[in-house]
């Protein structure tokens, strides 16, 4: 089993391979960091589907009540509101580590990903549980490797605007491996590309919930520099599949490109306004996946084309409530 790359393998997954045929594979104890927000709710519903228990730990800082409402009731879910900076005391087998800010407006200030992936990290010792970190693909800075693959070790200011989460995920990632080293707690870290889908927070700042959230409100796409830079967009829906396969889709879009799919998608006539761009932002980013297809077979199904009018309506219903009131 592969435990210090870019790949993670199977929780519960694989784990059900391993059961004699005849015999219900028995349910989970798994928490859920940050399972009230994007990937968090969509991971937590596909645990839920396949009979686990769930313990949602969130301080609802970018993460909504709304995303898991749908469990409220359920005997098997269960939600807490807590900041994972503080120590939390419970038992389980497993713990899927999201809690983070995860975009730029809202990541600068805050020590989540060290300290809170310390202590998910003690709890993991404390109670014997098998541990997956989500980290992302800004431990690569401003690659200079290009598509980049698990052993590139990065190009990151550590101290620039973006370090408290690119160098905090780094820091995560160290405090991951050291407790599977010193401590034997068995460890995952998936280091995710940008993702996007329904229920994403529509005013994070991040590049298509900022295009498709101003094509609904007839707004000019804001795009960074000049909008050469590139990232390869997953559907949320891949990583939810499997995140601990989840490494990121290797189509590579610029946002330009991605300001044309979002026109084609939404509006043909949404305009398009140049911003200056973010300090130390990365010009090019895309996963190299071989290594995900060799050792688990797993590749992203659905391409940008498919995935965004799926996140439009969904975006559509949250900022205008109503159907009816459709623009495009
Ligand atoms: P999100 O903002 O929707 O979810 C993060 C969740 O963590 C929210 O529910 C938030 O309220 C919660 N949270 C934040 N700080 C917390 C704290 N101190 N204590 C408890 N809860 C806290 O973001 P997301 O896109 O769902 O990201 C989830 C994880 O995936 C993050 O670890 C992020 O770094 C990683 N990731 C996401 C992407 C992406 O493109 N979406 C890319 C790379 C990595
Ligand atoms: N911790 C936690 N829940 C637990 C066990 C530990 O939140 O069930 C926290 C603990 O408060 C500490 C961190 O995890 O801040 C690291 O714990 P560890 O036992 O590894 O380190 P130590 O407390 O011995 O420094
Ligand atoms: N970006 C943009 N317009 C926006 C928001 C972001 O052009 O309204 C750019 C940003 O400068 C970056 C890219 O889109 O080059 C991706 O930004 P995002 O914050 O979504 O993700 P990350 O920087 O973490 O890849």
């Amino acid at each position: 089993m592969y435990q210090n790359g870019h790949l993670a393998t199977g929780f519960g997954i694989n784990s059900v391979g391993k059961i004699p045929l005849g015999l219900k594979r028995k349910g989970l104890r798994i928490v859920v960091t940050g399972g009230a927000g994007f990937v968090g709710s969509h991971l937590v519903d596909r645990l839920i589907s396949r009979g686990d228990s769930v313990i949602v730990v969130d301080n609802f800082f970018t993460g909504r009540k709304e995303n898991v409402v749908h469990h409220f009731g359920n005997p098997r879910f269960e939600l807490i509101r807590h900041d994972v900076v503080e120590p939390l005391l419970l038992e389980v087998d497993q713990i899927y580590h999201l809690a983070c800010p995860a975009s730029p407006v809202h990541y600068k200030h805050n020590p989540t990903n060290v300290v809170g992936t310390l202590n998910m990290l003690g709890l993991a010792k404390r109670v014997g549980a098998r541990f997956l970190l989500t980290s992302t693909s800004e431990v690569y800075g401003d690659p200079l490797q290009h598509p980049q693959v698990e052993t590139y070790w990065g190009n990151v200011n550590p101290i620039g605007v973006r370090s408290c989460y690119d160098e905090g995920k780094r820091t995560a990632e160290t405090l991951t491996m050291d407790y599977h080293r010193g401590a034997g707690v068995e460890v995952r870290i998936a280091r995710i590309f940008n993702t996007y889908g329904p229920r994403m927070c529509i005013d994070d700042g991040r590049v298509v919930s900022n295009f498709v959230a101003q094509a609904l409100r007839k707004e000019p796409l804001t795009v960074y520099g000049d909008g050469k830079q590139t990232r390869s967009f997953q559907y949320v829906s891949d990583l939810e599949n499997m995140l601990d396969l989840s490494i990121g889709n290797p189509g590579e879009f610029t946002m330009l490109d991605l300001a044309q799919v979002v026109q084609e998608t939404i509006d043909p006539n949404a305009k398009i306004e140049f911003r200056p761009n973010t300090e130390d932002d990365p010009h090019k980013r895309k996963p190299d996946i071989t290594k995900a297809k060799d050792l688990l077979g797993w590749e992203p199904k659905v391409p940008l084309r498919k995935g965004l009018p799926m996140m439009v309506s969904d975006f559509r219903q949250r900022i205008f409530g109503d159907h009816k009131q459709d623009v495009a």
